[in-house]
């Protein structure tokens, strides 16, 4: 039962500041002003759990800038008039592969997204881990999509030829007396519908990864937890989605909805104001805002950094599969992290848990790795800082109920959010999107009749990648394509081959990070410094652009500005 005197008592015992609770429809919202931005956090966590289905926070923290957004420099109106079934506004994981399940109607279905490409915020910023769902509580969205998400992860692999790799993933026990708990633990992750759960003991966790730390008292392995890479998994989806008619229209910023009664009449964008029957709200950490524009603000994000740091491929033959040690009894809102393999065949270390106030943060500063160095590099002996090539960081989208928002909405008669997707957002994405596009469908049923599309392909024939083939399939490959025989990154291997296919596969890599996210051109130990210039001139070329229009990434992102030679001009060494 919403209880809004427990609400207040909660606020008023934290003694910072002079706080409102008021409940709105079924939420409560919370008044006020504080000095920090963690009061801000506190008092939002303070409502939680007290019988409200959403806490907004509108509290006001001193001195603080709220919003720093990117706003796409784009402004034209191709899109005006435009009309669609449904509109997904978000290009992350979630938003892709609600468009591939949408895309199972004969629907007109368009993809928004702000950035330049797909997969550009959380969805690429994370550990790519498949988690089997032993960390969500339950009678929690998440645990019930994140159990679902991974057993559907074996098929959304094999139909659209991304690479998943089942390596499991072993919680090391810190205490002996944790072993104790250990069958409980067994017991009550069965129950959830983790699928598969082995306890091992210290010998054992030796046997599996010999250079676990000596601290470990044995192991829970969870053979079901598996790995990704999470912009691969995104663009094929993507993909596939534009493969069976769906539309990705980049740099396109939805901002604001013209509304006629209960309903969404029009999306209001940077490109022209656009129709849709349906729009599903997928926008990540600002889906809360993008709620507020249809009055249905029910619930705030927050956002929650992490980052993690990538370590040379040489360390993937230390570890066989993800190593975690969390605090057991740990109020932090995060699994944990630890280090875990990428299919590329590096580890990844991290990711540590900081609440934010800016969504669009990825910055990384020295208090992250030394907290990385400190916890979780010691979880593998063999590990040396040394083996760090670089790091980054993702912002979570929390809600503070600490849960996915994934439901039609109560007040909007064509609204469906898929919002507060943190992690577990990655290993839960396709039963998600399974469910909204229902949910989309359900509610178009009651204005036009829906048909199964007759054509619907979920197959997506990936890019041939020379790592992936063996010598005679080079062999073949480069002799009907001398391209694939020109390798232009080398710590990576990428031929200039794979470049031009992702230059013109159905969401085309027109960046040199979107080649990067594509085919790993500059991921490697270099991180592009060789393959930079190279990857920039067949982009110039293949898109018909001077090299000085090519960006890195948003727009005025070029990468350079004018030739200091003149053509055929050069030096005798050079
Ligand atoms: C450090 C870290 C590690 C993680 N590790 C894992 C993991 O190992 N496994 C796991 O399952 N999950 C993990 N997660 C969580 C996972 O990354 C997210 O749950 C998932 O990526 C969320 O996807 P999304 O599509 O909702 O959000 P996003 O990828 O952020 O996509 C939302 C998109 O909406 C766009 N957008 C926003 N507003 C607008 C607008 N007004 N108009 C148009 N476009 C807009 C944004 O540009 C963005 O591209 C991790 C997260 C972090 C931060």
């Amino acid at each position: 039962m919403a209880n809004i005197r427990a609400v207040q008592k909660a606020l008023d015992a934290l003694g910072i500041g002079k706080l409102e609770a008021r409940p709105w429809r079924r939420s409560v919202v919370l008044e006020g002003r504080v000095r920090t931005w963690q009061d801000y956090i506190r008092a939002g966590y303070a409502a939680a759990g007290k019988g409200f289905k959403g806490v907004v926070n509108d509290i006001e923290v001193e001195g603080l800038e709220r919003e720093r957004e990117y706003i796409p420099p784009v402004r034209d109106n191709t899109l005006e008039g435009k009309q669609f079934d449904v509109i997904v506004i978000g290009g992350g994981v979630i938003g892709c592969a609600i468009a591939r399940e949408l895309t199972r109607w004969q629907l007109r279905v368009a993809v928004l997204e702000k950035e330049d490409d797909v997969a550009k915020q959380t969805s690429s910023r994370n550990n790519g881990m498949i988690h089997p769902g032993i960390a969500p509580a339950r009678g929690t969205k998440k645990l019930h999509y994140n159990i679902l998400g991974n057993r559907m992860y074996t098929q959304a692999a094999r139909e659209l030829g991304f690479a998943l790799e089942r390596c499991g993933s072993l919680i090391l026990l810190e205490k002996s007396w944790y072993r104790l708990l250990a069958p409980l633990a067994k017991q009550q992750a069965l129950q959830k519908g983790v699928d598969g759960v082995i306890l091992l003991s210290r010998r054992e966790v030796f046997r599996r990864e010999p250079y676990a730390t000596p601290a470990q008292r044995g192991g829970v392995l969870l053979p079901s937890a598996g790995v990704v890479a999470p912009y691969d998994v995104t663009v094929a989806f993507a993909e596939n989605a534009v493969e069976n008619g769906a539309q990705v229209f980049l740099h396109t910023m939805v901002q604001g909805f013209a509304m006629e009664h209960d309903r969404i009449a029009r999306v209001l964008t940077n490109r022209g104001r656009i129709r849709a029957k349906v729009v599903v709200n997928a926008a990540g950490v600002w889906a809360d805002k993008v709620a507020g524009w249809a009055n249905d603000r029910f619930f705030t994000i927050h956002g929650r950094k992490g980052t993690i740091a990538i370590l040379d491929k040489k360390t993937r033959a230390y570890q066989s599969g993800v190593l975690a040690m969390p605090r057991l009894g740990s109020k932090a809102h995060t699994k944990g992290g630890g280090i875990n393999p990428t299919v590329e065949g590096n580890l990844l270390m991290g990711p540590n848990a900081v609440e934010v106030p800016w969504r669009e943060d990825w910055s990384t500063g020295p208090e992250d790795m030394e907290f990385l160095l400190s916890r979780h590099l010691p979880l593998n002996t063999r590990l040396r800082p040394g083996d760090i090539i670089t790091y980054f960081a993702g912002v979570r989208a929390c809600t503070f109920e600490e849960d996915f928002v994934v439901e039609p909405s109560e007040y909007v008669a064509n609204l469906v959010h898929a919002a507060g997707i943190q992690s577990p957002g990655l290993a839960a994405a396709p039963a998600i999107a399974r469910d909204v596009a229902e949910m989309a469908v359900k509610l178009l049923s009651g204005v036009m009749e829906v048909r199964p599309n007759p054509r619907f392909n979920p197959v997506r024939r990936p890019n041939p990648r020379l790592t992936d083939l063996s010598l005679e399939e080079r062999a073949l490959l480069i002799r009907s394509n001398p391209a694939y025989g020109r390798i232009v990154c080398r710590c990576e291997a990428v031929s200039e081959g794979e470049i031009v296919a992702a230059v013109k596969s159905p969401v085309p890599a027109l960046s040199v990070d979107a080649v990067k996210r594509r085919v790993r051109a500059g991921m490697g130990r270099c991180q592009g410094g060789f393959c930079t210039p190279a990857v920039l001139d067949i982009l110039a070329r293949e898109t018909g652009v001077p090299p000085t229009r090519v960006v890195k990434g948003r727009p005025g992102s070029e990468l350079v500005l004018a030739p200091t030679k003149e053509p055929g001009e050069g030096s005798a060494d050079a």
